[in-house]
């Protein structure tokens, strides 16, 4: 029989109202999963088994009792530690943040709750989301689940390898440079960055706030929609979060793809010191193909201004760090270095060990670009070129419906490969970054292997068009047959090594 952990979220809620499994018996093999592999993982930085425990129960409870239970409810999650929940620590992968209790929720979890999603435990990341690998976690990294010498992709690795690797049925990430996407794309899972403000950020611990976004990490396209009908929409305490109610991202799974316009923008495929590898741009000709059988109609395409979106980023992200950051001085954030002499040595002392090395590389990047005098030629610089991006975007969504490249140039990478070398770390963000600038949707999912490990499949739309996106995911991912039981024989992480 199959295990129940390798369910998807819709699959294992049709066996609990068909009452053949309870949320009991579904967090347990979850859990006993997580015994299993965890320890070459590392997908976790705190598990909370007695709180799910008790969760599960009273699903079971209300089941038991003859009351209907909402599709995601008593369905085991995986969260980003970067989500404040109360009285559970919130760390951001950092020294700095080791001890913090929050008083409050996440609007995010708060709506995962009331939904009756299962938090099984804040998964590990990039320290504050800076990075791309989770090697910038303070708590050690975490695993590639198809190869355990290789990186999961970052910033939410945690949540990706937890999900690619069986530890839960769901996950949480957040995207400011690609953060959601490439790590979905390098554990083999589908990750969507949705548009800008669709989502709350009340209760997120903040990097780049005009750039950052919570999204789902799932085992399928359906998951992802079910997920994004739990956690989008309006949000009193974010004025950035869009005021209308989100619509139901199920709504248009199934519908023919015949006649979507796609567009391939050449600039991710290749750009000055990047070339997409060729087994990855194989892999994502060949499910261009596969579209074209479906009915699509598909076109090259420039945007010519995208190749400038990672140095503009490199400007704005450590801009808003930098200031985001500044609050953590000891004094009422963050870690307090005891034994100073006074005030300025404290706050120093306490940032030079709350803080790692990338964060502190950020800080001072944002620093300088801010300060008087550097501000016009940079920040205000890169502003405009911001929306020079944007524009590109507009004006290729004037004649295509859907944007498609690889999600990131390679396969995943092996630890330590790039931590010396941040350019190195930086460049494999070309094709995810452009998408945060914009402010636009993204989805990522898997399209097939290069060298045995998972490929990414980007897809990008509209301010707004997740429906179309999620749509077109659907007809590709029935099409393709990249089912779960593809990806087990494939071979990734089990219980015996
Ligand atoms: N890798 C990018 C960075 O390091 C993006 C990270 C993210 O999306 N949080 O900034």
């Amino acid at each position: 029989m199959t295990e129940l952990y390798t369910l998807t979220a819709h699959a294992a809620h049709a066996l609990l109202t068909a009452r053949e499994v309870s949320a009991r018996a579904l967090l347990e093999s979850v859990l006993a999963r997580i015994d299993a592999v965890e320890p070459r993982l590392h997908s976790y930085l705190r598990l909370l088994p007695e709180t799910a425990r008790a969760q599960a129960d009273a699903v079971d409870a209300k089941i038991a009792a003859g009351e209907a239970i909402g599709p995601l409810e008593g369905i085991p999650l995986a969260l980003k530690d970067i989500l404040c929940t109360t009285g559970v620590p919130t760390t951001c992968a950092s020294r700095m943040l080791e001890n913090f209790i929050p008083p409050y929720d996440a609007t995010v979890v708060r709506r995962l709750r009331e939904a009756g999603v299962i938090v099984v435990g804040k998964t590990n990341m990039d320290e504050f989301a800076m990075g791309s690998s989770t090697e910038n976690s303070a708590f050690g990294p975490s695993h590639n689940p198809w190869d355990l010498s290789r990186v999961p992709g970052g910033s939410s690795g945690g949540s990706a390898s937890a999900v690619g690797g069986d530890e839960a049925l769901l996950g949480i990430g957040t995207d400011t440079g690609g953060s959601i996407r490439q790590p979905a794309a390098y554990c083999g899972v589908v990750g969507l960055k949705p548009t800008y403000g669709r989502v709350s950020r009340y209760g997120l611990i903040a990097f780049a706030s005009s750039l950052d976004q919570v999204g789902p990490i799932t085992k399928d396209v359906t998951d992802a929609a079910l997920l994004m009908n739990a956690i989008a929409g309006p949000d009193p305490c974010d004025s950035t979060c869009f005021p209308e109610a989100a619509p139901d991202y199920t709504a248009g799974l199934g519908r023919s793809i015949a006649g979507l316009r796609i567009g391939v923008p050449r600039e991710f495929f290749t750009q000055e010191g990047v070339q997409v590898d060729a087994g990855v741009e194989r892999a994502v000709r060949t499910a261009l193909d596969l579209y074209a059988k479906l009915g699509a109609e598909i076109e090259e395409c420039s945007l010519p201004n995208v190749r400038f979106s990672l140095p503009t980023y490199y400007i704005i992200a450590p801009a808003e760090a930098s200031s985001n950051l500044a609050r953590y001085d000891g004094v009422e954030f963050g870690y307090r270095q005891t034994g100073t002499k006074d005030i300025i040595g404290m706050m120093t002392a306490s940032r030079d060990r709350g803080f790692g090395m990338e964060v502190k590389r950020r800080i001072m990047l944002g620093t300088y670009v801010l300060s008087s005098g550097y501000y016009d030629a940079y920040y205000l610089k890169a502003s405009q070129v911001r929306t020079l991006i944007r524009q590109d975007f507009e004006r290729a969504f004037e004649r295509y419906d859907v944007l498609v490249s690889p999600t990131a140039p390679s396969v995943a990478f092996p630890l330590g490969a790039k931590v010396d070398d941040p350019m190195q770390m930086y460049l494999n963000d070309i094709c995810t970054i452009p998408i945060n600038m914009a402010g636009i949707p993204a989805l990522s999912l898997p399209c097939g292997y290069d060298r045995g490990l998972p490929v990414g499949l980007q897809l990008m739309g509209a301010h707004w068009a997740e429906p179309a996106l999620l749509q077109a995911a659907y007809a590709y991912e029935q099409a393709a047959g990249w089912t779960r039981t593809a990806v087990d024989e494939a071979g990734r992480v089990t219980a015996a090594g």
